[in-house]
This record gives C-alpha cells, sequence and structure tokens, in this order.
C-alpha cells in the first residue's frame, strides 16, 4: 500500500491591534508580508526569513519530522496598528478561507491573537471558526499565538493545539513553531487526540507587567512548565496569555489555555489550578514608571554607569507612531550629552538626509506633513539643526533578541547628531529591540551614556549583554502606547477586572 502523505494548508493573519491607533489596511500589510504559494515556503525555509519566525520553524521542523504536501495559501502580516479595515478581513477571508476543504490532512492557522476588526471584536476566532467549518470535524487544527493574545472561546473550541509565545521578550518563537509541528505529527500518528480547556481570569494587566524573566507572568509560566513536567506525556501544551489591553475587547484578560492528550478533565483541573496561582498573585500585575522629568535628570547624571531608557509612550511593536518628539525636545533642552536613541519613523526626515549627505549640515525638520502619515496629537513637529552621521538602505538582519537572524526591511536610514543627542531615523515604522538598529551606523552601545529605544519591553533581550535590572528605565512618555491605563477610555474591557476595579472578584473553582 502506498504511504499516505499528508497535505496541510498553511496559512495566517497577523497583527497586533490596538484600538486607539489608525486602521490597518491592505498597504500596510504589504509593507511587511504578504507570500503565497512557493515565494512563501521558500522564505520560510530560507536561513534568514522575513517573515514570522513561528512559521519558518513549524516549515522546517514539518521538513525534518518526514514527508508532507505543504499548501502555502497565504501569511500576511502588518506591524501593530488599529482594527483590520473590514475590506481587507474580507478579502483575506474570500481567498484564503475559500481555498480550504476536507481534503486537507490538517491545517496550520499562524496568527498574533489580538487582531480586531472594523466590524468585529474577534476576528482571529472567527478565521478558526471558519476554518473548522471549511475542513470539517475530524481535521486537525493548530495554531500558534503571541504571548499578547486575546484569548476566546471561539478560539478554543475551533482548534485542536494551540501554542503561545512563553518569552517576554519573545525569544522562543522558533521553539513554539516546532512545538506545534511536533504536536501536529504526534495527532497525525494517532498519538494524541488533544483536548483544550480554556480559562479567563477577570485580570487585565497593562503590558509592562507581562515580562517573563521576572515578575508575576514569569512566574506563573514557570508554574505551568512545572506541573507540565509532572504530569508528563498527558499534556502536550500549557499557554498562558497576558493579554493585549489596547485592542479594548471583550477578550481582554489574562487567559490559561491547557491542551491534554486525550483527556478533558484533566485540562479543565490544571488550567483552573494555575489560574488560582495567578489570580492570587494578582496585586503584582500593577507597576509604576519613571516620571518624566526624572528621566532628565538622569540622562543628565554625568557620575553613573550607562543606562538604558525606553520611551514607553511610543512603541511601535505595540502599534505607536514612533514618532512623538516630546522626550528629544526636553533632552536637547537640558543639554545632555553621549544619547543614543532610536528609532524615529520619518520617511520625509531620512530623505533629506540623504539629499543633504555625509557630513552636512542641515535644518531637520521631524513630522513634516510631507510624509503623507496621519499625525497623532503627540508627533509634534520639532525643527533643529542637525549633522548627517551615518546614511544606510535600511536592510539588515536582526543581530540579538527577538529579531535574531530575521531580515528586516527599514526603508532608507539615516543618523543625525543633534547637540548632544544622537538620532536613528528610519523609514518603515518598527521597533527599536535590537542593537542593530544603531550598530547598522557603527555605533558602539557601549560608549553611550544613555540609550534611548522606541520600545516597551522586547529591547530587554537584545540589550541585554550591556543592560540588566536596575540600569533599565521605563520612562512615562506619552503616544498611543502609554502603559498608564487610566489615561485611555475602555470601552470593551470586561467589568470588573483588576486593576481597573480592585475589588473584582473571580468564583474560585471548588
Ligand atoms: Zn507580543
Amino acid at each position: 500500500m502506498r504511504k499516505h502523505i499528508p497535505k496541510i494548508a498553511l496559512l495566517g493573519l497577523i497583527l497586533e491591534s490596538n484600538r486607539f491607533a489608525r486602521s490597518a489596511s491592505l498597504d500596510d500589510f504589504e509593507r511587511l508580508t504578504v507570500k503565497r504559494g512557493k515565494i512563501l515556503i521558500d522564505d520560510a525555509r530560507s536561513t534568514t526569513p522575513s517573515i514570522a519566525i513561528e512559521f519558518s520553524a513549524f516549515v522546517k521542523a514539518m521538513d525534518a519530522t518526514g514527508d508532507w504536501q505543504p499548501v502555502p495559501i497565504i501569511l500576511m502580516a502588518s506591524r501593530p496598528l488599529g482594527a483590520l479595515q473590514k475590506a481587507v478581513f474580507e478579502g483575506y477571508c474570500a481567498e484564503a478561507i475559500s481555498q480550504l476543504d476536507e481534503s486537507f490532512d490538517a491545517v496550520y492557522l499562524c496568527h498574533h491573537g489580538a487582531m480586531v476588526a472594523e466590524h468585529l471584536h474577534d476576528p482571529d476566532g472567527a478565521i478558526a471558526e471558519m476554518t473548522r467549518l471549511a475542513v470539517g470535524p475530524k481535521t486537525p487544527i493548530i495554531m500558534t499565538l503571541d504571548l499578547h493574545a486575546n484569548i476566546s472561546d471561539k478560539m478554543c473550541h475551533s482548534v485542536d493545539l494551540i501554542c503561545g509565545y512563553r518569552t517576554n521578550p519573545h525569544v522562543d518563537q522558533n521553539d513554539r513553531g516546532q512545538e506545534a509541528a511536533f504536536g501536529l505529527r504526534q495527532i497525525l500518528h494517532g498519538l494524541a487526540v488533544p483536548k483544550i480547556a480554556h480559562v479567563k481570569l477577570p485580570l487585565a494587566p497593562s503590558s509592562i507587567t507581562l515580562l517573563t524573566a521576572n515578575g508575576p507572568l514569569g512566574r506563573a509560566i514557570d508554574f505551568g512548565q512545572r506541573r507540565l513536567a509532572e504530569f508528563g506525556s498527558k499534556i502536550l501544551n500549557i499557554s498562558i496569555f497576558g493579554n493585549f489591553i489596547f485592542s479594548d475587547v471583550p477578550e481582554n484578560g489574562v487567559s490559561i489555555v491547557v491542551t491534554a492528550r486525550d483527556d478533558a478533565a484533566i485540562a479543565t483541573s490544571l488550567a483552573n489550578e494555575i489560574a488560582t496561582f495567578i489570580w492570587d498573585s494578582r496585586d503584582d500585575y500593577v507597576k509604576s514608571l519613571t516620571p518624566f522629568k526624572k528621566a532628565i535628570e538622569i540622562a543628565l547624571n554625568k557620575g553613573r554607569e550607562p543606562v538604558i531608557f525606553a520611551d514607553s509612550g511610543d512603541n511601535p511593536g505595540g502599534g505607536g507612531s514612533g514618532r512623538t518628539t516630546g522626550l528629544l525636545s526636553a533632552l536637547l533642552a537640558s543639554d545632555a550629552q553621549n544619547i543614543l536613541y532610536g528609532s524615529f519613523f520619518d520617511p520625509a526626515l531620512s530623505q533629506d538626509a540623504h539629499a543633504k549627505g555625509i557630513g552636512e549640515s542641515f535644518t531637520a525638520v521631524f513630522n513634516q506633513d510631507r510624509n503623507d502619515i496621519p499625525r497623532e496629537a503627540w508627533d509634534e513637529r520639532l525643527g533643529v539643526e542637525a549633522k548627517v552621521i551615518g546614511l544606510h538602505d535600511g536592510e539588515i538582519v536582526g543581530r540579538l533578541g527577538m529579531m535574531a537572524g530575521r531580515k528586516l526591511s527599514l526603508g532608507l536610514c539615516a543618523l543625525l547628531e543633534i547637540a548632544g543627542v544622537k538620532v536613528v531615523v528610519i523609514s518603515e515604522r518598527a521597533q527599536t529591540a535590537d542593537p542593530v538598529f544603531f550598530e547598522m551606523f557603527d555605533q558602539d552601545i557601549a560608549a553611550a551614556h544613555t540609550i534611548i529605544v522606541k520600545s516597551r519591553g522586547h529591547f530587554r533581550a537584545g540589550f541585554a549583554p550591556w543592560f540588566e535590572g536596575s540600569n533599565i528605565y521605563e520612562i512615562d512618555t506619552v503616544g498611543l502606547t502609554s502603559p498608564v491605563l487610566s489615561r485611555w477610555d475602555f470601552k470593551n474591557v470586561p467589568q470588573p477586572s483588576f486593576p481597573f476595579q480592585t475589588k473584582a472578584e473571580w468564583n474560585r473553582p471548588r
């Protein structure tokens, strides 16, 4: 008898939606990832993929574990923005879901899990449900998700295995893609008939409390992994999702998703146990930032060790514009010295610098209207005398942390010297989570007195060789990702939820 080679559909739609940012259009996806067919599978198999690392890892792990017939339908990814435009959602479904049918042996869905559409709170769940309807009740569906996903019961009821990132900064995307493939192989071999349990807590923390090297979420994930080891092969996966508060959806809240090999009761009891562990530590999911004025004082202190500042309010990795200039203005007014600041998303300014050339001085104007990019309230215009000290085409490969090994296309880039501050300007909106943003201009991280990054948390993995705990400051700056939750008018986050209502209750399972 001829061996059956499993035919597996590969598809995904990746967007982290910040409800307060502008909507995501097809153009926003085309600027990062819209790949189909051979181009998609070739990118996945390359040594420096440009696409989501877990997708690439899934493909490579499937290649390494036996025969299969991949059907690379489509992968679309945008950098974090606002709600997905309705037409983009409908176009994706019309193209991708319509290619699915009962002839497939399995489906891999590569999603972030915190997407909002203009007309839907839970498009990730809607796609999972449509996928289930298209392929029938028996076909395994595997889904990978970001740690910041907002999990719905619809997702959990529609798929067979969910693998969420377990690190923040997200440095385990490769491992999770592999884990998804290994899990699928087991299911295909009849070694698992997965049962998923999902528990959501009325706990909706801000992203700054969700780091995993230390802090409450890290402890919860460690606890889950210890329990998983104790249960042995009875459990396929434990994923704990911290939620993405800026999505402002009814699905906000920490979720515990346990996938058992075949026993639903074990999955439920373990999910409840982990939920209880997290609920009992809810007071730890509150954290304060370094006040703006204090940051300037620290920058001016010549006697201290080098430090790194996170421009927390303007993290492009959470939907921030990458264009706020308040902190830069204050530093320039203070005469602080030896600062490296990256990266400002400003294509027009980068073009101006390229037109001038290295060594030339000019009046640099941040946030000109020429960009044709909508300006948020905080994206103030700033005109300053600057010298061009570096130019780059922006084609780089991530070196450390979450972006390591991934091909990044940042468009035309420039390094400007403005008094005591060297400023990186980029032409694609990206968070500065990797030292390569400075190193592409031959800047030495170790030689700077103060590094400032437009990133909220992911920079910690990229800059770990130079900075740890006490040398890292999260600055209270304004912008679309300000973690001070009281500044935002949330409309859909479940009420009551901790820490919005400190008296929020959770009915503990007996
Ligand atoms: Zn994330």
